[in-house]
């Protein structure tokens, strides 16, 4: 008879976008002279930039004559694309890293679940708390992690980093050591960031005790203040225990398009075992390649159009951004985020539970968000509204809660 992973049992059920899902419907259906605004998706909404439909086009049209024609893309990705990237997100800020040393994928959501398959089951995971909930799931479907706590809602076996308004939601070195860390900075969900200095302080730290970060720089885009580090790269040393998990979802709307990718630098060593074989062993077993089409459309993020069109697509999210936090300050909340990431964390007032905000905000103003404590314990209290809808929507919702 056969077995199934049982760690699947261990997971608890993801409740969080099902429950509001259903709230939203509920309310729906009970006032149907209501327009409810979402601001509640990590999904973009504008359509993808004239650029990159025209080498989705262009692309297209290659594969449909035998001289041009790209059946299996290379394990790795194309060599246009990834000397692109090197380039641009790399040479271009005095980051050494070699078109070699990034693996293109279908996003860094896969990879940022896939890529703990190259560690012992034995490895002991930190996150910050909230928390993207990829990077615990996945390891709790490996095995990596004990049993969950309903009540606190943790798992033993793991490291949480609380990020709360005492540290500008940055997270503190813990106090136990851990073997594998996950960072996202700028941070979904609170939209904070750190300084380059203070991650210097991660790398120092995880060279010291032998482990590894990997690095979440899914909205590298959207930082705008000088001192944020666009790359765990830009510190010294991060050659020797970081990993990068990049994505082309949110600085160039590839959410249903799918591409990312994945650097890992040769010198990153266990032992004299580089983690790169490990991962190109892994792609070349297990994966095909991201799609032809798809590599020259992100290329063309690269090019100077596609620079300037999407720098006006990021700045469209960010415009919305700033209406959200100004609005929200305006009417007296305790807001962060938005400045560097799409994404505003705002107190809920009167010591309101994240939940009961959700409830309040979409009776009063008919305006859905994220409960914070969706994302992780330290999340209960806050509340995530994300800059992705559009001007117009964000303006009216704004209107509404100002009103409440
Ligand atoms: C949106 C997002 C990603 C991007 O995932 P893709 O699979 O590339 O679409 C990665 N990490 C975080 C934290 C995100 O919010």
């Amino acid at each position: 008879m056969f077995k199934i992973n049982d760690n699947y049992l261990k997971l608890p059920g993801s409740y969080l976008f099902s429950t509001i899902a259903k709230k939203v419907n509920a309310f729906e259906a009970a006032n149907p002279d209501k327009t409810v605004i979402r601001l509640g998706i990590g999904d973009v909404t504008q359509p993808l930039a004239p650029v990159i439909i025209d080498a989705l086009h262009g692309a297209v049209d290659e594969m449909g004559k035998a001289e041009t024609f790209h059946g299996y893309a290379p394990d790795l990705g194309y060599e246009f694309l990834r000397t692109a990237i090197a380039k641009n997100d790399y040479a271009d800020r005095g980051c050494e890293i070699a078109a070699d040393e990034i693996f293109v994928s279908d996003g860094a959501k896969c990879d940022s679940g896939n890529i703990q398959e190259i560690f012992s089951v034995d490895n002991k995971i930190a996150v910050c708390d909230p928390v993207y909930p990829v990077y615990v799931d996945t390891n709790v479907m490996a095995g990596r992690t004990g049993t969950y706590d309903p009540k606190t809602e943790m798992w033993s076996d793991v490291i949480y980093m609380p990020c709360t308004a005492e540290t500008d939601f940055a997270p503190e070195l813990p106090k136990e050591t851990p073997d594998l860390i996950y960072l996202c900075f700028p941070n979904n969900p609170t939209g904070a960031t750190i300084t380059k200095a203070q991650l210097q302080e991660w790398v120092d730290y995880a060279n010291k005790v032998g482990a590894v970060i990997i690095y979440d720089a899914a909205y590298e885009a959207y930082i705008s203040e000088a001192d944020v580090p666009h790359t765990i790269f830009e510190c010294e040393g991060a050659r020797t225990c970081a990993i990068e998990l990049k994505s082309f979802s949110k600085n160039a709307g590839f959410t249903g398009t799918r591409l990312g990718y994945t650097v890992i630098p040769k010198d990153l060593k266990c032992g004299d075992v580089m983690l790169h074989s490990l991962w190109a062993r892994r792609h070349g077993t297990k994966y095909n390649g991201a799609p032809y089409i798809q590599q020259r459309a992100g290329e063309a993020v690269y090019s100077p159009e596609g620079k300037e069109q999407l720098a006006k697509q990021v700045a469209y999210y960010m415009n919305n951004a700033k209406v959200i936090k100004e609005g929200l300050q305006e009417a007296g909340y305790t807001v962060s985020g938005g400045v560097n990431a799409p994404y505003i964390w705002l107190k809920t007032p009167d010591g309101m539970t994240s939940w009961e905000f959700f409830d309040y905000l979409l009776a009063n103003a008919n305006v859905v968000g994220t409960p914070g404590s969706g994302f992780g314990p330290s999340g209960e209290g806050y509340f995530r509204l994300t800059a992705f809808g559009t001007y117009e929507n964000t303006v009216a919702a704004l209107e509404r809660i100002k009103k409440m």
